[in-house]
């Protein structure tokens, strides 16, 4: 089904995305994946196209597209259908960090933080999750105790994205000790700030490709000038920013899906068994058809939400929707691609394979699929 909600510009910022990714990432894709990382020259060359910065304002050296959320659709899109990780690091930095560092900074942080975020030279991640627990964002434990001009963090996080090569880190912890939710501050914790350590590189199931780390605090000196947004409302500061992580991972769960369904109608029309095309017989053939079918009828939610949040409007329920249905559609996609491939499916060497394993986590992370449907529920007063 043809898609209405892209103009000529964001066409045309969708070719150069492309050609970028062909130039510089599809053919180091596989030095990326043995390193688990991104390496920095790639972010810098991202930056120098103008890709890191999309709705920081041009002062700063940002693209300056506002509230137009389709050019971050369009950036994500081409990411995850080259690789679901690329999605994410580029992702919580220029999609789900940015927010945060135009919104809740006074000017002499936006002078210090965002130029640099913008060419690369700061990559940036963001520190909600702790060992003890993800879900229950208002229980976490790191502190951040006053003394002097500072704030003192001790604690620890763990499964962040870009969490080694992340240069400045968005970090929430605790400021008011019993005061739940309304007790919690967010803080900018810089590379060489003493006290600040990173654990290994995580061994994951998937997305090799992303450097997620544990990160330890000991005694880490904040100064005063790094506090994020107002002392003791993170909480309400992250609320009101996950709406545009839940429809930037339901825009990128998607869109990985779907490249990965095209070239598995592809494999389907060339490889044969019983003497025809294994996607001709019924059983395959209706089974892609209804792949297909769910996957353009939820690009119709979608790109309403794409459409809703570029005018402001889009509620966190309809986030939570977006989210949760298509990780949900995302897996089933892809484990009866991996089905189609047969034996092929189940080695690492094919694309179908990496990408089924690197959605598992989709249902699991920015908010777990039962919390999303937790959030609905609770908006129906149930
Ligand atoms: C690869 C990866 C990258 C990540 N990147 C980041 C990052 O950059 N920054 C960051 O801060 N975090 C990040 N996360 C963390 C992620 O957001 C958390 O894993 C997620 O929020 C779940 O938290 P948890 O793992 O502690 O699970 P838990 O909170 O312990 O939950 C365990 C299970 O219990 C279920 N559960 C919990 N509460 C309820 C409930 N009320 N009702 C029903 N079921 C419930 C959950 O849905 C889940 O299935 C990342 C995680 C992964 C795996």
């Amino acid at each position: 089904m043809r898609r209405t909600i892209f103009d000529e510009e964001h066409e045309a910022f969708r070719a150069s995305a492309r050609e970028f990714l062909d130039r510089e990432v599809r053919p180091r894709h596989e030095e990326m994946i043995a390193d688990r990382a991104i390496p920095r020259d790639v972010w810098l060359e991202a930056g120098k196209q103008g890709f890191l910065g999309l709705a920081i304002p041009q002062e700063y050296g940002g693209g300056g597209v506002g509230d137009d959320y389709r050019f971050a659709t369009v950036w994500a899109e081409e990411l995850s259908a080259v690789s679901a990780a690329f999605s994410s690091c580029f992702g919580i930095h220029g999609d789900v960090v940015a927010p945060y560092l135009t919104e809740l900074t006074t000017e002499e942080q936006r002078q210090r933080w965002l130029p640099g975020f913008c060419t690369g030279e700061i990559v940036t991640a963001i520190a909600m999750t702790e060992p003890s627990g993800g879900s229950d964002l208002a229980a976490l434990r790191t502190t951040a105790v006053r003394d002097g001009d500072a704030w003192v963090l001790n604690g620890s996080k763990t499964f962040i994205t870009n969490g080694c090569s992340a240069d400045l880190v968005v970090v929430a912890a605790r400021t008011g000790p019993a005061k739940g939710a309304k007790g919690i501050s967010l803080f900018g914790v810089e590379t060489g700030m003493e006290g600040f350590t990173r654990g290994r590189k995580l061994d994951k199931v998937g997305q090799d490709e992303s450097d997620t780390a544990e990160l330890f605090f000991d005694n880490v000196r904040v100064p005063e000038d790094n506090l994020i947004g107002e002392l003791d409302r993170g909480f309400i500061h992250m609320m009101e920013r996950l709406p545009q992580e839940r429809i930037g991972a339901a825009v990128c769960n998607l869109s990985h899906a779907a490249a990965i369904l095209e070239e598995t109608i592809q494999y389907t029309k060339e490889r044969k068994a019983f003497g025809q095309a294994i996607g001709t017989f019924q059983y395959n053939k209706f089974t892609i058809a209804e792949l297909v079918t769910k996957i353009e009828v939820t690009q119709a939610f979608v790109d309403q939400c794409v459409m809703a949040h570029s005018a402001r409007g889009l509620s966190a329920v309809d986030a939570a929707k977006a989210k949760w249905w298509t990780a949900q559609v995302q897996n089933d996609v892809l484990d009866v691609c991996v089905q189609l491939h047969g034996g092929y499916g189940f080695m690492n060497e094919y694309r179908v394979a990496r990408a089924w394993r690197d959605a598992r986590v989709t249902p699991i992370w920015a908010g777990s699929n039962e919390i999303m449907k937790e959030l609905i529920g609770r908006d129906l007063g149930l």
